[in-house]
């Protein structure tokens, strides 16, 4: 033990969801699940028990009043948690906490030298903000798994996202930040959601030139990506990176309903390959891959568990 990968879910996860028929549905966890037991990945990877975050654990990354206001609206199950993607039900608190729990087992796993890599498929809430909801993203579990990597002593953590969406909540809460290592392709913020990580946005202060933002013209593909991933692997080459989080989101794909890229599940395999292999050679191995966006459940399934074979 201690080579392979954790998958770490259970059916709880799909609690993080807003109802039947919005985008961010219960049914994503199942249109993976089905894909991965269909492929026999279920017998070559360890299957992990997601635990709960703490309050204490939230705070690491979210302000005091903000998870207050949360727990409010999660009581009452009304009411929006932002200005309009993201309402509040009963027991959303509890959801997302749940959400951050499993990217923490998964995170813990990897440390303790259990695993070497980890993949969470409902996970990667990458628009929450330090006090704010954003994006069906209540609470940041990427931001949550960084703050708790830095406590433990790491000095360089790298943050992939290939998500359609910039991932502007990790962006922002870290743009300062010389711990974090950041590279983002996503589809151009004048076409799409959030708006932001434009190439001009490298890092600020002592993190100056440690943030990589690439925007991607509506409806770039595969040839596209091959073009610019070469860019985030020089990139995170320069900077050693002790652990690697991916958010392989797959709304990055053809035939998603909310965003314009048009890339396949191979590029998702790609990524996921290429992070091990640069954390091989680092001689650590650590990569946690997190579901993120994806709102086509063929797609979502197939990149996800393209993910998964390309970690094992
Ligand atoms: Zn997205």
């Amino acid at each position: 033990m201690g080579t392979g990968v954790a998958v770490v879910m259970n059916e709880r996860l799909a609690r993080y969801s807003f109802g039947d028929g919005h985008p961010f549905g219960p049914d994503r966890l199942a249109a993976f699940t089905r894909e991965f037991e269909a492929r026999g990945l279920d017998r070559r990877v360890q299957l992990l028990e997601p635990r709960t975050a703490s309050d204490e654990e939230l705070r690491a990354f979210h302000s005091a009043p903000y998870l207050e206001f949360v727990r409010e609206r999660s009581a009452s199950g009304s009411g929006l948690l932002d200005a309009g993607d993201t309402p509040a039900f009963r027991g959303v608190y509890e959801a997302a906490a749940g959400v951050v729990g499993a990217s923490l087992s998964a995170m813990e796993a990897i440390m303790r030298a259990d695993c070497r890599r980890a993949f969470v498929p409902i996970a990667g809430l990458h628009h929450a903000a330090r006090d704010r909801a954003a994006g069906f993203c209540v609470f940041n579990d990427c931001g949550v798994v960084i703050e708790l990597l830095k406590r433990a002593g790491l000095k360089r953590i790298a943050y992939v996202d290939i998500d359609a969406h910039h991932g502007d909540g990790v962006f922002y809460a870290f743009e300062d930040d010389a711990a974090v290592v950041f590279a983002d392709l996503h589809e151009d913020g004048r076409y799409l959601y959030p708006g932001t990580g434009a190439s001009g946005e490298t890092g600020r202060g002592a993190a100056t030139g440690m943030k990589l933002n690439v925007p991607l013209p509506p409806g770039s593909d595969d040839e596209v990506f091959e073009q610019v991933w070469p860019r985030v692997m020089a990139h995170l080459g320069r900077f050693d990176p002790e652990f690697i989080i991916l958010q392989c989101g797959a709304d990055s794909l053809e035939g998603d309903p909310i965003t314009h890229l048009r890339l396949s599940p191979r590029a998702h395999g790609h990524a996921a390959r290429a992070l091990r292999e640069l954390a091989d050679q680092l001689g650590h191995g650590r990569v946690l891959a997190l579901g993120g966006g994806g709102y086509n459940r063929t797609n979502l399934a197939q990149a996800w568990n393209a993910v998964v074979e390309n970690l094992l």
